[in-house]
């Protein structure tokens, strides 16, 4: 059930993967917090459901606002603006991460603060522990007295209990127990610090403003605040950013080979940040050339499930000469007019988001690119709006291969038999959807368009795709106990 505070955030799309989490400091400018607040409203499309700022002055200390609702309700008003002073400052939105799906409450709300005996940290984290479960019980044994039910909070505890001299070591020491995903940004009262896990799950990037420094999930954020781009925070990199020494980086973690999520070049991330040195909006459109190429089929117009599904759409139409038009278009100011709707506006669904254009479609063999497929549920609605529309044929074509198993490193995901692909061939999902044709990109088909020229290597694939292939990275210790039953080996 939702809160009170707070419905779900998509009310209308519940059939979306949705990234759990955004991440972002600056250090060594004049009101750090404001500009995190840009950055935060940048990284919006990674979480909804609330966003927190922790900031640091040195006449004034520590100071934090959490807030349910979108950055832009929350943090352009002067009055929260001006209770968070000073030169270093972090943020985070989320949608909700592991343990209070649905049922945030404010004390979820990141960034997390501790107390040591050297100072004080915050913290904010992107990703999720995949052995929280039992780092918590054994945190709670010892003493540990947790106030969210967040995942992330374990690592202030663990870093309560290490002995390092510093923070940063403490952090350090704190990050071993931890397995997962993690792309943290954390803060002391002078130091800006960035880690990401040893595969790189999740993405972070360093950027540089002035003087000032910035860490980011994504490039896009940077953007905003009209800081330059100096490089990705490499997997199992820690960056520690003082005023006194700038960048410093370090390994803390046994070196592996990296495993960065190869949906966030699909969807999660914004077209117009750079991933692994490319542009995802290129990559995108790379990913509908290959799936013309794979699927090509007789039509008269490509259109996009808009917006996700644009870049790709575009690039099948370049690659199959077929014409491109908007053949859907999407609403541009749903948002915060119906978040809590009534059962029969909710009814309405994908009408109330999307809209066919009547007159192009009319008599049309259309093609349908979207980004994926999850329960199916708007597929189907979409579908439907098409035929009523008097298109002749619907034939969809989808930018990543069939989504068949849930993810346990920070995305929100249905449990698997809610998976349309997990419980169903490629015809039977046509039949179910009752489509013309339905194709899905093939994984190295789509390991070929993230610039993987041989495509994925079965041995050591690099990427992450465990929602496509079932093989995980990182064993998802917390769900296997409680009954998740992995691939069997081949
Ligand atoms: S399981 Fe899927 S969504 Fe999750 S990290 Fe891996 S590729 Fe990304």
């Amino acid at each position: 059930m939702p809160t009170p505070h707070m419905p779900p955030a998509h009310p209308f799309d519940d059939d979306k993967l949705r990234e759990e989490c955004g991440v972002f400091g600056v250090t060594g400018v004049q009101d750090a917090a404001n500009f995190v607040a840009l950055g935060l409203h940048a990284l919006q499309h990674r979480g909804q459901e609330a966003g927190g700022i922790v900031s640091h002055d040195p006449e004034q200390g520590f100071n934090s606002a959490r807030r349910f609702g979108y950055v832009r309700d929350n943090f352009t008003s002067q009055k929260i603006m001006e209770t968070l002073p000073g030169p270093l400052a972090i943020g985070h939105v989320r949608y909700s991460t592991a343990g209070s799906k649905g049922q945030t409450a404010i004390r979820d709300v990141q960034p997390f603060f501790g107390e040591f005996s050297m100072g004080g940290a915050a913290i904010a984290h992107n990703g999720n522990i995949t052995n929280a479960n039992a780092l918590r019980r054994e945190l709670i044994e010892r003493g540990s007295i947790f106030q969210s039910s967040s995942d992330s909070e374990c690592i202030i505890h663990l870093m309560a209990r290490s002995m390092g001299r510093s923070i940063p070591d403490r952090m350090e020491e704190a990050l071993r127990k931890v397995e997962g995903a993690f792309s943290v940004v954390a803060m002391t009262r002078t130091k800006l610090i960035g880690v990401r896990d040893p595969l790189g799950v999740r993405p972070l990037v360093l950027g540089q403003l002035g003087d000032g420094w910035v860490l980011s999930s994504e490039t896009c954020a940077l953007d905003i605040i009209g800081a330059d781009f100096v490089r990705e925070i490499e997997p199992g990199e820690m960056v520690v950013i003082s005023p006194d020494k700038g960048v410093e980086s370090h390994f803390p973690f046994r070196r592996r080979k990296s495993r960065f999520c190869i949906f966030e070049h699909v969807y999660f991330s914004r077209p117009d940040s750079i991933l692994g040195g490319r542009s995802v909006y290129e990559t995108r459109e790379a990913i509908g050339r290959e799936l013309a190429k794979e699927s090509p089929v007789e039509a008269d117009l490509v259109c996009p499930v808009p917006d996700s599904g644009t870049p790709a759409a575009i690039g099948f139409s370049l690659e199959s000469g077929i014409p491109y038009a908007m053949g859907i278009i999407r609403n541009q100011y749903m948002g915060r007019t119906f978040i809590e709707p009534t059962e029969q506006i909710r009814n309405m669904g994908v009408r109330l988001k999307l809209n066919v254009n009547r007159a192009l479609i009319k008599d049309k063999r259309v093609i349908l690119v979207d980004d994926s497929v999850v329960r199916g549920t708007t597929s189907r609605k979409i579908k439907e709006m098409i035929l009523d529309a008097g298109a002749r044929e619907v034939h969809f074509r989808i930018a990543s291969p069939p989504t068949a198993w849930p993810c346990f490193y920070g995305v929100d995901t249905p449990q698997r038999e809610k998976l349309l692909a997990a419980t169903m061939s490629e015809e039977e999902m046509r039949d179910h959807l009752a489509v013309d044709s339905l194709k899905f990109i093939s994984l190295d088909g789509l390991y070929r368009a993230v610039g993987e020229a041989g495509g994925r290597d079965p041995k050591q694939p690099q990427y992450c795709d465990a929602c496509f292939s079932g093989e995980y990275p990182v064993e998802p210790a917390d769900m296997l106990e409680q009954g998740f039953e992995m691939k069997a080996a081949e």
